[in-house]
């Protein structure tokens, strides 16, 4: 038998926007509703009791970043179209406001419900485990091995940035991404997209290995770490994707860069960087996506 309270007959109560996010009388009320909707949403996911596996740990941390990110875009007034592209694009959390990510915690620290100190314990401990790679400057297998790159389309817009001017280069690989430069190095390093930072390895050896049986099998398999930061732009389109039920928009950075280069406009290199990644990735289809040709 089940117990507990009965269900209450007629409408389930709307969700409330809570006093801290003060909202602007600037927004609609179809905007506060969705707006509402997703704070009670980042709100259970904080409260659920924490596992100890680092993947719960960050979903919590940065659900906590996008909890304070919200209620600032609610206290501005920010459309909630705007503000859901701005984050499933990967725009900088200086498109909501003028500051940047940090600042914005720093700001909303004292007012907002979300504690900075499990993401501060979190970042520690990724990059403790960032310390402990044999990664450098000049070592550039991962970047060759399956010659793909998930990225957000603003990560894309700032590579293609600073790559447009720069002279092509021939790369240590035929596979390897168009960033990467024939001394090894990546020529956009400032503006490489999250992905780059958060996949590392202990074992230079195992990469080299990876890459040679690549080339052989094509079968990627195992070699690295991840090491996700709590405040990285692709956590942010994950939650709001999953909580918020917006269209998920990853490109392939490779393929993305490779049409730019060839004269593409922006938005064709990223409809073929989409296609890219989704024939990789089949499951992450959604509304957006234009439906498989053929049966
Ligand atoms: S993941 Fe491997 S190939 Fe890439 S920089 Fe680190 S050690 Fe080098
Ligand atoms: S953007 Fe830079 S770090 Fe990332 S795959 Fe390309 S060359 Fe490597």
């Amino acid at each position: 038998m089940l117990k507990g309270r009965p269900a209450r007959s007629g409408r389930p109560a709307k969700a409330a926007l809570p006093a801290w996010a003060s909202p602007s009388p600037r927004l609609s009320p179809a905007d506060r509703e969705r707006y509402a909707g997703l704070i009670a949403a980042l709100q259970a996911l904080v409260a659920r009791p924490r596992e100890k596996v680092v993947t719960a740990l960050l979903q919590e941390a940065s659900a906590r970043v996008l909890l304070d990110l919200v209620g600032e875009a609610v206290r501005q007034g920010a459309p909630w179209k705007r503000f859901s592209t701005a984050v499933m694009e990967g725009a900088p959390a200086s498109a909501l406001g003028e500051a940047d990510l940090s600042a914005l915690i720093a700001r909303l620290a004292g007012t907002a419900p979300a504690l900075p100190r499990p993401i501060a314990a979190l970042e520690s401990r990724v990059q403790a485990r960032r310390d402990a790679w044999a990664c450098g400057a000049g070592c550039w297998m991962c970047c060759a091995i399956n010659a793909r790159v998930t990225a957000l389309p603003a990560e894309v817009r700032a590579a293609w940035e600073l790559l447009r001017d720069q002279p092509e280069e021939t790369p240590p690989h035929p596979r390897a991404c168009p960033a990467l430069g024939a001394d090894g190095l990546c020529r956009v390093y400032e503006a490489r997209p999250a992905v780059c930072g958060r996949l590392g390895s202990t074992d230079v050896a195992a990469c080299e290995a990876a890459l040679e049986r690549y080339d052989a099998t094509g079968e990627v398999g195992r070699f690295m770490q991840s090491a996700a930061s709590a405040l990285d732009p692709w956590a942010f389109a994950s939650l709001l994707a999953e909580l918020a039920d917006e269209p998920r928009r990853q490109v392939d950075l490779v393929t993305c860069l490779r049409r730019l280069r060839g004269g593409a406009t922006m938005a064709a290199a990223l409809t073929a960087g989409r296609a890219a990644h989704l024939a990789a990735n089949p499951g992450e289809r959604n509304r957006l996506d234009p439906a498989p040709r053929g049966r």
